[in-house]
């Protein structure tokens, strides 16, 4: 289908958007999952596509808090290092991408510092080596791929192990949420398939509160559900099922600007228009980021064999 806005406009549907062909592999994560649970089409921007997710201060402020508690624990010998030595490195490893202005970022390094440091206090006392940190897995499970970094396990003074996710949000959720929430029962499963663990506590720590949500791991049947679940999520993306799903985060979702729910207006053809532009600005900051990368490759002297793989052509 061809659209005629104009005599000199013409408007290609966007196939980003309307294509339903199969994906072939499928990789679930706690994010992925819970990406496609919350809005499909969303999931199929970022997951199938590869668009980028604009940068935040909220994502920043995240992996640095989990990079700084990452250099806290990642040691070979059980003393705690000091408080500045934390510090530091929060310093050194804060991202700085996402942030409104110079001062909304000092704002939300103070803050930080501050998170940290209670945590640091708080924790002192029982300070511990855990058995893993920022470990990494991934399990065919037959019909995808589940992967995903658990941010620690314990194993606790009577010898059994807790899972632990740092969560740095400021409010905590409602419990009926947590509850639902697949992150921990996901770490569970991939508990018992790498290490053929259960562990005796789930936790939640909220770093900005400095309030910890511990359940009980899920039983036989729970993590059952949880395999169906996924299995039945992994069977829908497989499907190429990517309905839109407007929801009360649309005005915070990365894609609203090419979303046709988002940008539909009563007339086709100017909802085209708005998506096929917004595409158009992100081709060009891309093409900005790869000259940049090329300008930088060009100072270090790496060349990549054959100009044909810098600039390959569509579809190569
Ligand atoms: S704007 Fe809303 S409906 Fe559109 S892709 Fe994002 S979450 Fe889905």
């Amino acid at each position: 289908m061809l659209l005629y806005l104009s005599p000199q406009t013409v408007v290609f549907p966007a196939p980003v958007v309307e294509s339903k062909e199969p994906v072939v592999q499928v990789r679930l994560s706690y994010s992925a999952v819970s990406s496609y649970e919350k809005c499909p089409l969303s999931y199929r921007f970022q997951y199938v596509d590869g668009l980028e997710v604009e940068p935040t201060s909220y994502l920043s402020f995240g992996r640095s808090m989990h990079a700084a508690l990452e250099w806290l624990y990642d040691r070979d010998t059980p003393e705690p290092p000091s408080l500045e030595g934390l510090l530091a490195y929060l310093d050194k490893c804060w991202e700085s991408e996402g942030y409104a202005s110079l001062e909304d970022e000092r704002s939300f390094l103070k803050n930080a510092r501050e998170v940290l440091t209670q945590y640091y206090y708080s924790n002192l006392d029982a300070f511990r080596l855990p058995v893993a940190v920022e470990e990494r897995f991934e399990i065919d499970m037959d019909d995808y791929i589940l992967s995903g970094v658990i941010d620690r396990v314990d194993c606790n003074v009577d010898g059994t192990y807790e899972i632990l996710d740092y969560k740095t949000s400021r409010r905590l959720p409602e419990l009926s949420r947590l509850r639902e929430d697949l992150q921990l029962p996901i770490y569970q499963l991939a508990c018992r398939e790498v290490w053929g663990i259960t562990p005796s506590k789930l936790t939640f720590y909220y770093l900005i509160p400095n309030r910890r949500y511990t359940t009980r791991p899920c039983d036989a049947d729970g993590l059952s559900r949880v395999e169906e679940r996924l299995a039945h999520t992994a069977q829908c993306i497989s499907k190429g099922d990517f309905p839109a799903t407007p929801n009360r985060l649309c005005p915070w979702c990365s894609f609203e600007d090419i979303c046709p729910e988002r940008t539909a207006t009563g007339h086709l053809g100017e909802s085209y228009l708005a998506r096929h532009r917004a595409l158009l600005r992100r081709r060009v900051k891309l093409e900005e980021a790869i000259a940049l990368l090329e300008e930088e490759m060009d100072r270090e002297g790496i060349t990549i064999a054959g100009e044909d793989e810098r600039h390959p052509s569509p579809g190569a």
